[in-house]
């Protein structure tokens, strides 16, 4: 089932104003994928997904589940699987009960036989690997487990549609990284048009076919998680992804270089002269006795497997920035108090420092 979203706005009154929750978006979810919503807390995800399902009505614009309008379509009509935060199953029924209540309560002549119910919340529950489970209660089960039965219920119809809205905010981070996992191999055994909402970056990014990135309603970018942390539209998206964020200087161009604290830094040709942040990605600042860019040295830190040089530049957005390195670099004798980094250049990225906009050398576009 492909998910078709057309120019889809919620407006929400707030007093004598109103909320823009979902500013005139449009994208697909495409068959069978697997799409992460991702954005900051009160971005839209959540007006997002409740469009999609149909708990909200659109001010605005259509939703199409392959060819069908569903927008005039009740939620319990439209064949979606949801799954929130808190687990929201029946503390007083079993796991099995808890599982078929979607079947159970299929009317009419659509409605399963006993058996079949049971059979099909057997292999729900096999699927998310709870069925040892079944003859117990909630309460007796972890967080994960608990959201691992709420999934099995979501899935027991077959749904042709799966919305998940931030799923593991509750469990701790190994459990996250867990269940996660879980989600996705799920998604892909079943073949379910999946769109998991998400404001940690980590987490759509490893999971998602293809990632949409919002910000006060508007969509910012879409695209396959690799590709828009390489090559994001916008500033905002830049600082979104990633971990440790990228490196944010304020700079110039001028005459086709780029100027950082008076210093030529790196070649912009092709660039319009004006003020600009210079964004690189902490993986692309290598130490550089030669390097151009000069930086004050704070500490070297070693954490597992990373080693980060951490600095701080007059110019810098941030009061500390950050570069990952190799420790095998014979050249990371950075001591002094003073570190020099060679800017990779395809991990050095250049803004419009009003609009935020990406700017790119006519040739790269
Ligand atoms: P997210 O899920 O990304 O955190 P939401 O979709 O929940 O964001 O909210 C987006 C914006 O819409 C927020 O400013 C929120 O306060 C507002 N909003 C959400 N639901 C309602 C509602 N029922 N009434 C009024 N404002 C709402
Ligand atoms: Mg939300």
């Amino acid at each position: 089932m492909e998910i078709v979203l057309k120019e889809l706005t919620k407006v929400f009154p707030n007093g004598k104003n109103e909320v823009v929750a979902v500013d005139n978006c449009s994208f697909s979810v495409p068959s069978g994928t697997l799409v992460g919503l991702l954005g900051p807390s009160g971005c839209g995800k959540s007006t997002m997904l409740n469009l999609i399902c149909g708990l909200e009505k659109p001010t605005r614009g259509r939703v199409f589940f392959d060819e069908d309008d569903v927008t005039d379509v009740p939620p319990e009509k439209r064949g979606v699987g949801l799954v929130f935060q808190n687990y929201a199953l029946y503390p007083h029924m079993t796991i099995l009960k808890n599982i078929t209540f979607p079947l159970e309560n299929i009317k009419g002549k659509d409605r399963p036989s006993k058996e079949e119910i049971k059979e099909r919340a057997v292999q729900a529950a096999k699927l998310v690997q709870i069925e040892g489970l079944l003859d117990r209660r909630p309460g007796e089960l972890s967080g994960g487990q608990q959201q691992r039965a709420a999934i099995a219920r979501a899935i027991v119809k077959m749904p042709g549609v799966l919305l998940l809205d931030e799923p593991l905010s509750n469990l701790d981070a190994r459990l996250r990284l867990q269940t996660r996992e879980e989600i996705r191999r799920i998604q892909r055994e079943t073949g379910i048009t999946t769109v998991f909402v998400t404001h940690d970056q980590e987490e759509a990014m490893s999971i998602s076919d293809l990632i949409v990135i919002m910000e006060s309603g508007v969509i910012q970018q879409i695209g396959r998680p690799q590709d828009v942390y390489d090559d994001p539209a916008n500033l905002f998206v830049s600082k979104f992804l990633g971990t440790p964020p990228i490196n944010v200087f304020k700079g110039a161009v001028e005459g086709g270089k780029l100027i950082v604290n008076g210093d030529f830094i790196a070649s912009a040709e092709g660039i319009r002269d004006g003020e600009v942040y210079a964004c690189v990605r902490p993986e692309g600042l290598t130490p550089d006795p030669e390097g151009t860019l000069v930086c004050d040295l704070s500490r070297v830190e070693v954490m597992g497997r990373d080693t980060s040089v951490v600095f701080t530049h007059k110019d810098l957005e941030a009061p500390s920035g950050r570069a990952i390195v190799d420790l095998d670099r014979k050249n990371l004798s950075v001591t002094g108090d003073k570190v020099r980094f060679a800017p990779k250049h395809s991990k050095t990225l250049l803004f419009d420092r009003e609009s935020g906009e990406r700017l790119k050398a006519q040739a790269e576009k």
